[in-house]
């Protein structure tokens, strides 16, 4: 069945994705950054410079597509992404949906009506963002501990707008945690674990807790490759060798979480924060070392091509209550 992608300019096959960064941001601002004396001040030329030149980099590593799950509420700037994706090459994916009650904008969301803001994510998957006309192909969900009655409002009704849409659903824990609280709402609204990312699951050393999230179906988001100071690589990877060797491989997906602009006052402090971390980290350093480790070609193209591949044409089977493409909800091949 042929499942497409939509991009910040237009939808291309599922298949012609190939090599795909699945968590990486363009833009991020925090809530009121812009109301920090000491933030240093959005030049837009100067962003997009930075942001279209390091972009383009991923080209001479074979990797042209990415996603970039930003939320509304964190500085999402549709137009922005789009003109990066037009000027770099590289084909964006943006998203719809919220980030956490605590570090996101939840005023008005908390007080809308669930079919208002189920309206608005969908409007904003087939119509486009505002009146850019760019389009949404994925959802953020988030929580930071345990889920609040926020945020299970917010999961809700993302796995409807998933449901309708047949886009996935892409996820933020804090440091590897509450993963499985995240399916469970998900499965509450009758969506399936298979259509989702549960992003930094990578953040603690711990293979149970990743094993146990992808044997009920969910892509495991091993996604902060550079970010050292919350888990250094070194258990990073050897958390994926452990899910490969576990016969879990076709549940892994990597990527950074790098911010190439990020605003605010910490902004221009993250190659102190993290020397390593960029968006070419991955491509540069860790293939390399991860091979040593003895991870095969094979393992790379099914973690790095055919997940980011499937997570989208389950998502895309599961539209309008469609069964997933094998029939089986948590299918691991
Ligand atoms: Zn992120």
């Amino acid at each position: 069945m042929s499942t497409k992608v939509q991009l910040t300019d237009g939808t291309i096959e599922v298949s012609a994705l190939g090599t795909t960064l699945i968590h990486e941001h363009v833009l991020v601002g925090m809530p009121g950054w812009n109301l920090d004396l000491k933030a240093p001040k959005f030049v837009r030329s100067e962003a997009m410079a930075r942001a279209v030149d390091r972009i383009q980099e991923l080209h001479g590593y074979g990797c042209h597509s990415m996603i970039d799950p930003c939320p509304m509420d964190i500085g999402r700037d549709a137009e922005f992404i789009a003109e990066v994706a037009q000027r770099s090459g590289i084909n964006i994916v943006c998203a719809t949906g919220v980030y956490n009650e605590t570090e996101g904008m939840p005023y008005t969301f908390r007080t809308m009506p669930d079919e208002d803001i189920l309206e608005l994510y969908v409007k904003e998957i087939t119509e486009g963002i505002g009146d850019t006309g760019v389009k949404a192909g994925v959802i953020k969900i988030a929580t930071h501990g345990a889920p609040t009655e926020y945020e299970r409002k917010m999961i809700s009704v993302a796995t409807q707008a998933s449901l309708i849409t047949g886009v996935p659903i892409i996820s933020h824990t804090k440091i590897a945690s509450h993963g499985h609280d995240q399916i469970d709402i998900v499965e509450s609204r009758d969506g399936y674990a298979d259509s989702m990312v549960v992003g930094h699951s990578g953040d603690r050393d711990d293979h149970e807790y990743q094993a146990s999230l992808a044997r009920r179906g969910a892509f495991v988001g091993l996604d902060r490759f550079g970010l050292d100071f919350l888990l250094p690589d070194e258990a990073r990877m050897r958390n994926l060798m452990q899910l490969v060797e576990a016969g879990l491989r076709s549940h892994v997906v990597i990527s950074q979480d790098y911010l190439v602009c990020l605003l605010g006052r910490f902004g221009n402090q993250l190659e102190h924060i993290a020397p390593n971390w960029a968006i070419t980290h991955i491509f540069k350093s860790v293939i390399p070392r991860l091979k040593e480790m003895g991870l095969t070609d094979d393992d790379l193209e099914t973690i790095l091509v055919s997940n980011p591949r499937r997570l989208f044409a389950n998502a895309a089977a599961h539209k309008n209550g469609g069964s997933h493409a094998c029939g089986h909800s948590t299918c691991g091949s």
